[in-house]
């Protein structure tokens, strides 16, 4: 595993995507006018930056836990308050798509369409320059890293091939910070219920949710590795799935040895180390 500082044995990060309604205006086919129509699922998108976000953000300050919000760019537009309350509240904000487009859905003109509306919007609302980028839906395209390089970034956190962060080669000589996610450690499978929309159509239990979620985090403290959860405040900002996760943040953030903070500041670390940049290629497919 890596070296983490003022000798923690492990990293631990809360990060929210704060997607409100792009995640389910957009899709491949481009009909987004017809769920945009729908008031009550714009409605239920729409808790996020207006209830659940606020509610979030006094957590974290609760435990004085730095995080990271992923924020599309018509997030940020359509909510701007609620974005400079995060840049206010002292987090960081990292880039999620302009309408939460799915890069490997994208021609290589939309990917770049899509980068750079987001850089756009962020610069525009709240005055920042994101070093962070997850791809929406956790589903990068092969050619996104080194667009994420053009433009600066420092990190990705889309990929799931490890337990702790790495340098991913792009091109013949750079590499971007790699922090890995995972399925298991997101709200959306276990509260997401749009029926016909989005979600497993199961609502769980906060207090499963967090089982899972804890069961992962002391499982990974004790191999080293880097626990990244990642919550929607329309979905993890309702009250009792709220009052689960303060109780988890106290649990984690009572863990001395365990760094918890915001992706940038890890990112930022595991530049530092000057780890060899692992090379990643699609696989062969036969015909
Ligand atoms: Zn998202």
């Amino acid at each position: 595993m890596i070296e983490w500082p003022d000798g923690k044995t492990a990293a631990a990060a809360f990060t929210f995507d704060v997607d409100a309604e792009s995640a389910v205006l957009w899709n491949p086919s481009g009909d987004w006018q017809s769920v945009g129509a729908r008031m009550s699922v714009m409605s239920h998108q729409a808790y996020g930056p207006l209830v659940g976000l606020p509610r979030i953000l006094t957590l974290l300050e609760r435990h004085q836990i730095a995080s990271t919000f992923f924020v599309p760019g018509h997030t940020a537009d359509r909510y701007p308050q609620a974005v400079r309350a995060i840049v206010a509240a002292g987090h960081e904000i990292a880039h999620h798509g302009y309408l939460h487009e799915q890069p490997t859905q994208l021609t290589l003109e939309g990917e770049i369409d899509a980068l750079d509306r987001g850089l756009a919007a962020l610069a525009e609302v709240a005055g920042v320059r994101p070093v962070g980028y997850r791809a929406p839906m956790w589903d990068l395209s092969w050619r996104t890293p080194e667009l994420l390089i053009e433009r600066d970034f420092l990190y990705d956190s889309s990929l799931m091939d490890a337990d702790a962060p790495y340098e991913l080669a792009v091109g013949p000589q750079a590499s971007l910070v790699e922090i890995p996610i995972q399925w298991a450690l997101d709200d959306w499978e276990q509260y997401c219920f749009l029926p016909d929309v989005s979600g497993s159509g199961l609502i769980e239990s906060p207090r499963k949710a967090r089982e899972l979620w804890q069961l992962e985090f002391d499982a990974l403290r004790g191999v080293g590795g880097c626990w990244v959860l990642t919550n929607h405040p329309f979905l993890s900002g309702r009250p009792s799935r709220a009052a689960e996760l303060d109780d988890l943040m106290g649990y984690v953030a009572g863990h001395g040895d365990v760094w918890t903070t915001s992706l940038g500041e890890i990112a930022t670390h595991v530049r530092a180390l000057g780890l060899a940049p692992r090379r990643i290629s699609p696989p062969d497919v036969p015909r």
